[in-house]
């Protein structure tokens, strides 16, 4: 039998792997590789908690491969040049993967797709990450889509009948000469002279397929009830918690929505199963949108706010907001999180962003680049969009002049304070009253959390103030 390449990039996973599945159906020897090569990404590299996250994917992924009779053949440097290696080495007839969708990424898959196609070697692309690729959806006009409930009218659509693999139970083994790096050599763990800061995540999450698919069956036997009312809610699981899993393609979408699909539900969950399909779906316009407008992971997408006055940098204000020391407790409740887990509640993402491009009014990039270096999830496509629908400056956006009260939204979504006493648990002997807004109750704080700020980083009604009239200001020049 011949050998065919099948190059592991985000799709580390057996299930619904059509790369794989192509080798295997060609009769070809699937020879598993993995090329790290962080610096084709830039500037877009894996950040340090993905980096954690992935050390662990690609143990979890050998495992599953030698569990199978194959093993993965971990490689670094250029990755044109590993591939030709690699080719030469193993005689390989062809050469599959699972398409990414970031501007780079795009860039050096076209560069090495001419590169081996010209030289005589077929080679496959194939689509495992998404539900509907960024093409296939338009508008009436033929272009891209900008508004989300049009996007996801046309491809939920595309549903129907759709299919998802399994996994293959056994594999045939690659060539046993050849060589390959261990996971450990490829340096993504936090190095040893610094504190173990990622010990925490793993009390949350289990990297790799199998932690993935029981993250779904946790999900679809539990918070699936109730998930329309309950996903905004804090201090609770109320959602999947699969979005580390299917940024590294640990589960694949299809995989999702078919359980969605064929589960057998009772007709009152209906609006639950509609909604969670739904997010899904923004994750799917997310790629869409990077796709047709590569230059949003760093410009703003309406460019009305090119010339937005934002407010110059100030590391001690960055720094007190990285590090949850704001004094509004929703806001410091979220960045811990974020720091602790390497994840962070939509909700909360939402007010935390706000709160640094409103009520700070810093750049929406300065937060995107400290979720992409912290959160296990960090996605080019998702956190793109989700900085700039926060900022007001993205594609169907909140507009600017919606500015989240912290206050309100813990009031509203955290109102028994779980998750506020959670992950700020210096307030915790704060009366319910005063944990939204501790600094209206001046002695309660000094009392019961004299180490916690007494007041707030900015004065949240000045701040929203200056920020509405600094979007007077763009929105005057549109
Ligand atoms: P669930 O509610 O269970 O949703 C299921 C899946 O749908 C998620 O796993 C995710 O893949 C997708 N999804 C849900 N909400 C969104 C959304 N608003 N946009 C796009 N996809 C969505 N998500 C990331 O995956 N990576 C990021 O880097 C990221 N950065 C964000 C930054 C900001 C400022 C904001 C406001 C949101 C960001 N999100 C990001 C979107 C969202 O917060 C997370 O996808 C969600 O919290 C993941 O939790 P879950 O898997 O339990 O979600």
């Amino acid at each position: 039998m011949s050998n065919a390449l099948v190059w592991f990039r985000r799709d580390l996973r057996l299930a619904d792997n059509p790369a794989l599945q192509a080798a295997l159906d060609a009769g070809h020897v699937p020879v598993p590789v993995y090329i790290h090569a962080p610096e084709e990404e830039a500037p877009w590299a894996p950040g340090a908690a993905s980096r954690a996250w992935l050390h662990r994917s690609l143990q979890a992924l050998d495992a599953d491969l030698q569990a199978r009779g194959s093993r993965l053949v971990i490689r670094q440097g250029d990755s044109l040049s590993e591939l030709e290696k690699l080719i030469s080495e193993t005689q390989a007839a062809a050469l599959h993967w699972n398409r990414l969708y970031e501007p780079a990424s795009i860039a050096r898959d076209t560069r090495i797709k001419q590169g081996l196609k010209s030289r005589g070697i077929p080679v496959e692309s194939h689509n495992a990450a998404l539900l509907v690729e960024p093409w296939t959806v338009q508008t009436g006009q033929g272009g891209p889509y900008r508004v989300f409930t049009p996007f996801w009218k046309n491809a939920r659509q595309r549903l129907e009948g759709l299919r998802a693999g399994s996994a293959p139970k056994r594999l045939p083994e690659p060539p046993v000469t050849l060589a390959g790096l261990d996971v450990g050599d490829l340096g993504l763990r936090p190095p040893a002279h610094e504190p173990d800061w990622d010990a925490g995540f793993w009390e949350h999450w289990a990297p790799g397929e199998a932690g993935a698919l029981e993250m779904l069956e946790v999900f679809l036997d539990g918070a699936l009830r109730g998930y329309k009312a309950e996903r905004d809610k804090p201090g609770r699981v109320g959602t999947s918690r699969l979005s580390p899993h299917l940024h590294f393609g640990e589960i694949s979408p299809r995989t999702i929505v078919k359980a969605l699909q064929d589960g057998d539900w009772p007709a009152a969950i209906e609006a639950d199963l509609t909604h969670y399909l739904s997010e899904l779906g923004w994750r799917e316009f997310s790629h869409h949108l990077l796709y047709h407008f590569p230059q949003t992971a760093q410009d703003n997408l309406n460019p009305k706010f090119e010339d937005f006055p934002w407010v110059d940098p100030d590391e001690a204000l960055l720094s007190a907001w990285k590090r949850g020391r704001t004094g509004v407790p929703l806001v410091d409740a979220g960045m811990r999180e974020l720091w602790t887990t390497g994840w962070m509640h939509n909700r909360v993402r939402m007010v935390a962003a706000s709160f640094l491009t409103k009520n700070l009014r810093l750049h929406w990039r300065h937060g995107a680049d400290w979720f992409w270096d912290t959160l296990v999830d960090a996605d080019l496509a998702n956190n793109t969009q989700g900085w700039q629908w926060t900022a007001g400056t993205g594609a169907d956006a909140a507009p600017y002049f919606r500015i989240f009260s912290p206050v309100a939204q813990a009031g509203r979504f955290d109102p028994a304070g779980d998750y506020i006493r959670r992950w700020v648990p210096e307030l915790a002997q704060l009366p319910d009253k005063a944990l939204a807004a501790p600094w209206e109750h001046a002695d309660l704080l000094r009392e019961k959390a004299p180490e916690y700020p007494d007041q707030p980083l900015v004065d949240l009604r000045e701040s929203r103030e200056a920020a509405l009239a600094a979007y007077e200001t763009v929105k005057a020049d549109g």
